[in-house]
């Protein structure tokens, strides 16, 4: 891995930056269904949270209001100092500070795993084409998966189009990467292949907040783990302190049917 790259993931980790994220009291409803209830939450610069809860409480939820693919109602959201309003050069500024990946992969199919890392940088960021191909070569090699460059999407396992997806976005070189069950829809056996390159980004010291319900994860690479149910934050702590001294009936059942 070159320097410079790590140095770039690094330079998000310094201690006197103000929090890479700070949710107050952010209350969301769709039509009539309150999804999120005051979630309060305050993510410092370099630091990794896990968010993980039952199906339907909210956490794809909580992440997508974080880059703006959702819009949340009352409360605040800042990203990097910068609040999220309906202000466009602020949601530019912020969607250019963030990469996003998703539990199903959203890889474009009809370009090649180069060509999907290099669009952005390309035509958001006016990288020059060399430039930006040379970057994408860097990320995939981070990867592990430089071979599979000038193959397609379809012609990869999902677990290979997952760390595509990851190079992608380290390619407009986020501040702060969002993963959503990234590796729920992976064979067992492609799990860790993924897991893998998220633990390497975390001790790069990315600022990272990741939905999964992967315990071994969690514990290995999360500062602070978040229980969220029925649309709120109901603990949150270390790993060993959510994992092993659960203070919530609710916590404890969850606990319970995925251990
Ligand atoms: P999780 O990621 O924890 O499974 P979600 O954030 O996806 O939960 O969903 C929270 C709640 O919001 C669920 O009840 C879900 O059905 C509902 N929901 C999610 N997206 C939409 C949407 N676009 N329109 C209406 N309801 C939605
Ligand atoms: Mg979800």
């Amino acid at each position: 891995m070159s320097m410079t790259m790590e140095k770039q993931i690094a330079s998000a980790a310094r201690t006197d930056a103000p929090p890479a994220i700070m949710l107050d009291k952010v209350n969301k409803w769709f039509g009539s269904l309150h999804v999120l209830r005051d979630v309060s939450l305050s993510v410092a610069a370099g630091e990794r949270l896990v968010v993980c809860g039952p199906s339907g409480s909210g956490k794809s939820t909580m992440i997508r209001c974080i880059n703006r693919l959702e819009t949340h109602q009352e409360g605040r959201i800042l990203v990097e100092g910068i609040e999220l309003t309906d202000d466009v050069r602020a949601l530019d500024a912020i969607r250019r500070e963030v990469g996003m990946v998703f539990q199903s992969f959203n890889l474009f199919p009809h370009l090649t795993v180069l060509e999907n890392c290099t669009l952005a940088p390309i035509w958001v960021r006016r990288t020059p084409k060399a430039e930006a191909e040379s970057v994408a070569r860097g990320y995939l090699e981070l990867m592990r998966i430089p071979e599979q460059a000038m193959k397609y999407p379809g012609q990869l396992s999902g677990g290979q189009q997952q760390r595509v997806a990851i190079a992608r976005a380290l390619c407009m070189k986020p501040k702060i990467m969002l993963f959503d069950e990234p590796t729920s829809a992976l064979d067992p056996e492609m799990i860790k292949e993924v897991l893998d390159t998220m633990v390497m980004l975390a001790e790069m010291g990315m600022t990272m907040v990741c939905v999964t319900h992967e315990m071994g994860f969690a514990r290995q690479v999360a500062d602070r783990v978040v229980f969220m149910d029925r649309g709120e934050i109901v603990e949150m702590g270390t790993p060993s302190q959510v994992f092993e001294n659960p203070q919530t009936e609710r916590l404890k059942t969850f606990l319970s049917q995925i251990l």
